[in-house]
């Protein structure tokens, strides 16, 4: 068992498998894009699936795959074969932008993919395109549908809540899961390097911070009922909209942090494993990997660093990585 020093049990594992990605979205990486690794730099599948093994050998539950955009990682399919037949491991998903899910939601599931997040801030194509600087809420949408069609479920929408970006979105986002058996996250932005400017008409990343509790103000009309049987392992705190099939949720890493119950680890594109996503601290893997080394040494050693709670407080804050380094 994985067992960090403040005694949770990391069951969790968060592999991005990309640091490139179709879009460009303004609080994930900056204008000018960021330094992309060289090839020989990412972790090739072989190696993925080693750490997976290990991690499910000690532990280790779940696996999620992000990016960049991880649907952007030529045949990511091949991928989930690879980990959905590794004993022990009990779900695969992904978190994806849905570009790319209306060419390759079948064969993701078929190969075993349980679920999907969906990154949708905005129900309003312009504004999708201004967000993402470029991308097309359409193809976004058709991905979605698609994902239903294969059945991936539960679907999950992730929704950054923006003040002075799609903060009168609000409630037309949650009505989504009137419509449809949907469960519509709404997310605090995290102070992830992402305080260069995003653009003509938009806020500082300071300024378009609002906390999870005022979001839930905002949809107090919904008359929302909190729900105890939670769909996941994950953060949110749920509720449903009454005559609703979906559901509503809220992550408040920065207001009201969930630390005492963080069940996870990450793994960066490059191979390196990260105890928490809001602290720099980092262990490579990827050479030792690749010189045969057992994973098992290098997993203990980050669980034994993860860190009882972050610092953000203490104005901590991560600046090696972007979001899109990261994976969310
Ligand atoms: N490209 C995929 C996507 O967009 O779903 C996966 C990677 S993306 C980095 C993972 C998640 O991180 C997305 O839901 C995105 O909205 C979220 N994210 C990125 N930057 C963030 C920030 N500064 N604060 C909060 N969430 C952020
Ligand atoms: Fe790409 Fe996802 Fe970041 Fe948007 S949030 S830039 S889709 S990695």
């Amino acid at each position: 068992m994985l067992i960090d020093s403040w005694g949770r049990q990391i069951t969790y594992l968060r592999i991005s498998v990309t640091d490139r990605c179709n879009l460009r979205c303004v609080y994930c990486m900056p204008p000018e894009g960021i330094q992309l690794r060289p090839h020989d730099e990412i972790l090739r599948f072989e190696e993925i699936a080693e750490v997976v093994r290990a991690a499910a050998e000690n532990g280790v539950r779940e696996v999620r795959l992000t990016g960049g955009e991880p649907l952007a990682r030529p045949n990511l399919p091949a991928l989930v074969g690879m980990l959905s037949v590794i004993p022990g491991i009990e779900d695969i998903s992904l978190t994806t932008n849905a570009l790319l899910l209306e060419r390759h939601a079948a064969a993701l599931a078929e190969a075993g993919l349980k679920r999907v997040n969906i990154s949708l801030d905005t129900l309003q194509p312009e504004r999708f395109a201004r967000i993402t600087r470029g991308g097309s809420f359409e193809q976004a949408w058709r991905g979605i549908l698609a994902a239903e069609r294969a059945g991936l479920a539960p679907l999950k929408i992730n929704a950054v809540a923006m003040r002075g970006v799609n903060d009168d979105e609000f409630l037309d986002l949650a009505r989504l899961a009137v419509e449809h058996p949907w469960q519509v996250r709404f997310i605090e932005i995290m102070p992830v390097k992402n305080e260069a400017a995003w653009g003509e008409g938009f806020p500082n990343s300071f300024d378009a911070f609002i906390p999870i509790n005022e979001v839930k103000a905002r949809l107090a009309g919904l008359n929302l009922e909190p729900l105890n049987d939670k769909s996941g392992s994950g953060p949110a705190r749920e509720y449903r909209i009454p005559g609703g099939p979906g559901r509503v949720g809220f992550i408040s890493p920065v207001s009201e942090h969930f630390c005492g119950e963080c069940n996870r680890l990450r793994l960066t594109a490059d191979g390196s494993l990260r105890p928490c996503l809001l602290s720099d601290l980092e262990i490579p893997l990827r050479e030792a990997l690749r010189r045969g080394e057992p994973v098992l040494p290098y997993l203990q050693q980050a669980v034994g660093l993860k860190p009882q709670q972050h610092e953000l407080v203490l104005n901590h804050r991560p600046v090696t990585r972007c979001m899109i380094q990261i994976g969310g």
